[in-house]
């Protein structure tokens, strides 16, 4: 069986692991966002790409979800004597070593596909990790304040302003001109599924699907999705004020229905949201209602066995 993931961040990441065990004879393949993607201290730093391949190669920090455990901050703490550090993004020392190694491979010319899979030789994810595109893609985020309005890089949105001040709106810059990475269309068409995992739909599936080319291959699979809103929240972050950016409510119906018809096929919600089986709005996909949050290994399995039930049947 071959399954075609997208994938964000943290919420991806946990799924993966998921569903690496529920399909352990699967072939999977993992499209990265790289819309997250920032040069800080001179490091390309690709948190999403990073956050799978530390997750899955088990390097990952698990109280945080991102970064690597057991980490220190000499590096950090010597730039910013300096005062040539980002105090509002932490870089650990192991992290340092990633984008050291990122940045010079970027640098002597090659791809971001090619850097990606000589880090994953290392980490052995058990997937294949894509990044979504070689070209240059990053979210950006038009802000009002003081009453003028800036667009800033989504990290500093993100982090730096933990997302309290109001986005009016998230643009995939450079999504438009950019070409899919080597092996992203070609695993997305020879993939019998492609799933989407609990991961942001604006700034984590949004971008991905905006490189030219990814949404129309995508249209013509068997796609099963997974919803990141639980009870009118999301489980950890602040998609609400993404979703809000595109004039989408919190809830796990009115992000099915904002990816549409056209792309999903099927749709697990939890079973607080079991009111979106029957949502006339949702016609066209059917939503399962099963236990979502991913407490540890074997409830997040089960989730992706329930996603993996559904798209066999959908697909029958
Ligand atoms: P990021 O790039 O690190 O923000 O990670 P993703 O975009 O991949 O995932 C973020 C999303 O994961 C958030 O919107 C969360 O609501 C969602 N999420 C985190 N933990 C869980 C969980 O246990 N269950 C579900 N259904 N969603 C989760
Ligand atoms: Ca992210």
């Amino acid at each position: 069986m071959r399954i075609t993931v997208l994938a964000g961040g943290v919420g991806a990441a946990r799924f993966l692991r998921g569903l690496r065990a529920a399909a352990r004879d699967a072939e999977i393949t993992v499209i990265g966002n790289t819309g997250d993607d920032i040069t800080l201290s001179g490091m390309r730093v690709c948190p999403d790409l990073d956050t799978v391949m530390y997750t899955l190669g088990g390097g990952v920090s698990e109280e945080q979800g991102w970064g690597r455990a057991a980490e220190s901050f000499t590096v950090q703490q010597e730039l910013a004597a300096y005062g040539a550090g980002t105090d509002w993004f932490a870089l650990g020392d192991k992290d340092f070593a990633t984008h050291i190694v990122r940045t010079r491979m970027l640098t002597a010319g090659s791809p971001l596909s090619a850097v990606t899979e000589t880090l994953c030789r290392r980490w052995q994810p058990g997937v294949r990790l894509l990044p979504m595109s070689d070209d240059p893609v990053e979210t950006h985020v038009l802000i009002e304040e003081n009453g003028s309005r800036r667009s800033i890089h989504f990290q500093e949105w993100w982090v730096r302003l933990h997302a309290a001040v109001p986005a009016l709106e998230i643009t995939p810059t450079g999504a438009a001109a950019a070409t899919p990475a080597p092996g992203v269309l070609d695993a997305i068409s020879t993939a019998d599924f492609v799933l989407f995992p609990p991961s942001n739909p604006v700034v984590s599936i949004g971008p991905i699907l905006a490189v030219p080319g990814i949404s129309e291959a995508v249209r013509a699979k068997t796609v099963v999705g997974i919803s990141p809103i639980i009870g009118g929240a999301p489980v950890r972050g602040m998609a609400d004020a993404c979703l809000a950016a595109i004039g989408v409510q919190t809830s796990a119906a009115a992000v099915a229905a904002h990816y549409g018809s056209e792309l999903l096929d099927g749709w697990l919600v939890d079973e607080q949201d079991k009111a979106a089986v029957d949502d006339p709005e949702l016609a066209d996909i059917a939503v399962r209602a099963v236990p979502l949050y991913m407490r540890d290994l074997p409830s997040t399995a089960e989730i992706a066995r329930a996603a993996l039930d559904l798209a066999a049947e959908l697909r029958a």
